[in-house]
């Protein structure tokens, strides 16, 4: 045990960078609360930021010692760290002696701290020699760097968070921020309630959460944002409705884009994005003729081919009606993760240098060189994320080293991405968790230290730099990111360039910060008078924090000088193009991707937790009903998603949120939770020519029945995480046999149901002893089971004392939900146990948990709207959206919707 204690600290998932307060006991994560005073989020929470304490209270499925394969094939065994360290040295400086320093590549994260990227930087780009380092920003924020850059000068953007209190007009476009930024969400909400007649518009080809609450819902085409724009900036100059001023004053270039949209009408703009020619004009009305417009994008605007692109025609926008400089003014880029700042900050990117220094530029490469101490940093080009995997599986990289990421699951085209780690030589992952897809491939796994562990800092969306405390010290034998980074680049120092000035001779990362801020001197994010004192002393601040500034700076360009060489913005001349691989006849819908409410990423965090599966227990398809209908689907089939890179099967779910021809996957699911390695086993490899930034909003796909005959459900009721996660990694080697398997985790009270949904095209008894033998079905008094071999049905159940604890249900499944339910109740069984056997009277249909933080069920909701309840009455008598708040957006939906079919 030990002392309570309390950490201040930031939370590890979005880059709306919440503070929160972590306490523990001894070694134990014990509780995580906002920080009420983090100027980021002032106390509040979203679902995932509240339930990080659960997330860190179990060792199980953590990386806890170094391991290595003695071959490929064979299972990772345990070696001592020094071991390790002088393995991973060596095989590397060996590459680097064999085939050049730019036949070694690193594919880090934004989830690392700018002190663990700094270190990784500084390895790949002073000690080896190459550029060859990238990041998973890489298929998040890219498009918005390259956008600020060529617009406005700089990267980053120019705006701040009090921003959303101060616009009038607000532009989301292409970001689902009830789901993806909630706190921000939720200030803007506030917001709006506060100044009545804020107007919002929403830009996404799907009805989400945030779309339903716009006042003006523009579901464009998949794709055809910069149509929008150009269109709408067509309407603003007919009507006169520009800033001349500012066009004239500050910024360049207006004319060619002037040119440039001359034939954008607005009915042609409409026509090409399925929107009427009123919205559209309606949008640009707004946009211009409001005291202050925001614009806020995301993952929309940047996970496209026209990436860069559609950020500048929406800069553009800004630039032309002079809504930039100003309180509740400005595009405003949401940076997906927690430290995909910090990383830009860095240069821990292939296309750029520490501070953001360019890698084309002789005098920027020169001026970090000699920063470093080293001969020179190297001018070719570094490979990019996708091209990287690209050149390891053609043999021209040997070795790559990955960070706290998860290539296997996030890349697209997964199979292309699995066959390249399979021709490295060299597969090194530093990773929390043992158990990610990427794991699979490590010749050498190195335990990496996670949230609640670790010391640093990390920049928001805001440019507003925090700490990250260690409540706690890592589990195992797991170390820092940086303090690996760092031992591995002394030992190939040794080996490559023993000469040199000791590159690496940190010993906290107080003193990383210290080289970083040196290097940002003079430069627009200059932080020279930012150290961990005022930190600790002032709370989190915001860049450029310049020597002798008393505090940061909260908001760019109010001079409207920008940081171009001649401190005018830029427009850039953007004329639309359609999505890099169109639909066909063979491949007719355009599928696009996106998040859940309650999960993260690849889920090797929060697929720990039972609670962040009540909102979305199981993968699915959405498609629109009418095109189901004239598919012959149902809801809840079995359809498989095709495109030209690769195929899995998923359920479907009909929702009227998607317009006919557009389908949804979400991102998170993967090869731990499912036969596949998830949606990105279809989305294609096209990327963004300027920042490439891979195009994963959209991809041609066919949807066909999958014909998948024998289904299979299983449950049972585990003791806690710890069980869950044995049970799951034991049931996960099945699921490769299934035409289709998910396995997810039910919250029952405060027990935990692991559940498996699966189908194969025909019974396989083999499979089905194998699953059974993994839920313990062995025969005993407590055990019943029933087979008929010749229908390929089998029903077993097992019991404890009075209690049912876990089914299997193969070739008839028509009990399943019931079983689920009373699996879940956790009741005595009452009456003859022959009962599991006999469908109910009623059947049981699925309900679905809409607030994580009260277990309140979407049935309960509905029945008291019916009753005539409100959002406010739905709080006081059910408690839902009380607590985070994060699903209030749906219970506003919920509530409206039922309006509209009174
Ligand atoms: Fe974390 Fe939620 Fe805040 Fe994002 S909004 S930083 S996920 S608590």
């Amino acid at each position: 045990m030990g002392e309570p204690r309390t950490t201040a600290s930031t939370c590890c998932y979005c880059g709306v960078g919440c503070g929160v307060l972590i306490d523990s006991v001894g070694d134990r994560i014990v509780g995580v609360r906002g920080d009420p005073h983090h100027p980021a989020n002032a106390g509040k929470l979203c679902s995932k930021g509240l339930s990080l304490a659960l997330t860190a209270q179990s060792t199980a499925g953590r990386a806890l010692h170094p391991s290595w394969r003695p071959q490929r094939g064979a299972p990772l065994q345990p070696v001592e760290w020094e071991s390790a360290f002088d393995h991973v040295a060596t095989r590397l400086a060996e590459i680097v002696r064999r085939h050049g320093p730019d036949a070694v590549a690193f594919y880090v994260s934004g989830q690392l701290l700018t002190e663990d990227y700094y270190i990784f930087n500084k390895l790949a780009k002073g000690l080896v020699g190459t550029n060859n380092i990238d990041t998973n920003s890489r298929l998040c924020m890219s498009s918005a760097v390259t956008g600020y850059k060529l617009s406005l000068g700089a990267d980053g953007p120019p705006t701040c968070y009090e921003d959303l209190d101060h616009a009038h007009t607000v532009l989301i476009a292409g970001s689902n921020m009830a789901y993806a930024h909630p706190v921000l969400y939720r200030r803007l909400e506030a917001a709006r309630e506060a100044r009545p007649g804020t107007r919002w518009i929403v830009v996404d080809p799907r009805r989400t959460d945030t779309a339903a609450m716009a006042d003006l819902h523009l579901q464009i085409q998949p794709g055809t944002d910069v149509a929008l724009f150009n269109g709408m900036l067509h309407h603003l100059i007919w009507e006169g409705w520009l800033d001349h001023g500012h066009i004239a004053g500050h910024t360049e270039g207006f004319d060619a884009v002037k040119r440039i949209v001359r034939d954008t009408t607005p009915a042609a703009a409409a026509a090409v994005c399925g929107i009427s020619e009123r919205d559209l004009c309606q949008a640009a009305e707004w946009f211009a003729r409001s005291p202050a417009t925001l614009s806020l994008y995301c993952m929309g605007l940047n996970q496209s081919s026209h990436g860069t692109d559609k950020n500048l025609a929406l800069v553009n926008l800004h630039l032309a009606t002079g809504q930039i400089g100003r309180a509740g003014a400005g595009p405003f880029s949401l940076t997906g993760q927690p430290n995909a700042m910090g990383g830009r900050e860095v240069g821990g990117m292939a296309t750029m240098l520490a501070a953001h220094r360019d890698i084309g530029n002789a005098a920027h490469r020169a001026e970090v060189a000699a920063f470093w101490k080293v001969d020179a940093v190297s001018g070719r080009p570094g490979l990019a994320a996708v091209d990287m995997f690209d050149a390891l599986a053609a043999g021209k990289v040997k070795a790559v080293w990955i960070v706290c990421t998860n290539p296997a699951h996030s890349l697209p085209r997964i199979e292309a991405v699995r066959q390249a780690l399979r021709r490295a030589e060299l597969v090194v992952v530093q990773e929390a968790y043992a158990d990610t897809d990427t794991v699979a491939f490590a010749d050498v796994l190195l335990p990496a230290a996670s949230w609640g562990e670790k010391d640093g800092t990390v920049t928001n969306s805001e440019r507003r730099i925090s700490r990250v405390r260690a409540a706690i010290a890592p589990p195992g034998e797991a170390r820092a990111d940086w303090r690996i980074a760092a031992e591995i680049g002394r030992r190939m120092q040794r080996l490559l360039k023993p000469d040199a000035p000791d590159l690496f001779p940190y010993q906290t990362p107080r003193e990383i910060f210290d080289e970083h801020r040196a290097l940002t001197q003079g430069r627009d994010l200059d932080i020279g008078g930012l150290d961990y004192d005022i930190l600790e002393a002032r709370g989190p601040q915001q860049w450029p924090f310049p020597a002798g500034s008393a505090q940061g700076l909260a908001r760019r360009y109010v001079d409207r000088r920008y940081a171009t060489e001649s401190g005018r913005a830029c427009f850039q001349p953007v004329s639309y193009r359609p999505v890099a691989v169109a639909t066909s006849p063979r491949y007719p819908f355009h599928l696009t991707t996106g998040r859940l409410r309650d999960q993260w990423h690849g889920m090797s965090r929060t697929g720990r937790l039972a609670q962040a599966f009540s909102h979305a227990p199981e993968p699915t398809l959405d498609m629109h009903p009418a095109d189901a209908a004239r598919r012959g689907l149902s809801d809840g089939d079995l359809v498989q998603v095709e495109s030209r890179d690769g195929a899995l099967v998923l359920p479907l779910r009909l929702t009227e949120d998607l317009a006919s021809g557009t389908v949804f996957a979400a991102m998170h699911w993967n090869g731990q939770f499912m036969n596949s390695g998830g949606v990105n086993e279809v989305c294609n490899a096209a990327v963004d020519g300027k920042s490439f930034q891979p195009e994963l909003k959209h991809t041609a796909v066919r949807i066909d029945k999958a014909e998948l005959g024998w289904r299979v459900r299983a449950a049972i009721d585990v003791d806690g995480q710890e069980e869950a996660l044995a049970r799951r990694a034991a049931l996960q080697p099945l699921l490769a046999a299934c035409g289709y398997a998910a396995l997810g985790l039910r919250a029952a009270g405060d027990r935990t149901v692991l559940a498996l949904t699966a189908a194969l095209a025909a019974p396989d008894e083999a499979w089905l002893g194998a699953l059974a033998e993994a839920l313990d079905m062995g025969a005993g008094p407590d055990v019943l089971d029933y087979r008929d071999r010749r229908q390929g049905v089998r029903k077993c159940a097992r019991w404890q004392a009075d209690r049912l604890l876990a089914f299997v249900l193969a070739g008839d499944v028509a009990q399943a939900e019931a079983l689920l339910a009373r699996l879940a109740a956790g009741k005595p069984w009452e009456g003859s146990r022959l009962r599991v056997f006999t469908p109910d009277a009623a059947p049981v249909v699925r309900d679905r948990t809409v607030c994580q933080c009260k277990g309140v069920a979407a049935s309960a909701i509905n029945a008291a709207i019916a009753r005539g309840a409100d959002v406010a009455a739905l709080k006081a008598t059910l408690g839902c959206g009380t607590v985070c708040g994060s699903c209030v957006p749906e219970l506003s939906r919920m509530c409206g919707a039922s309006r509209m079919s009174a």
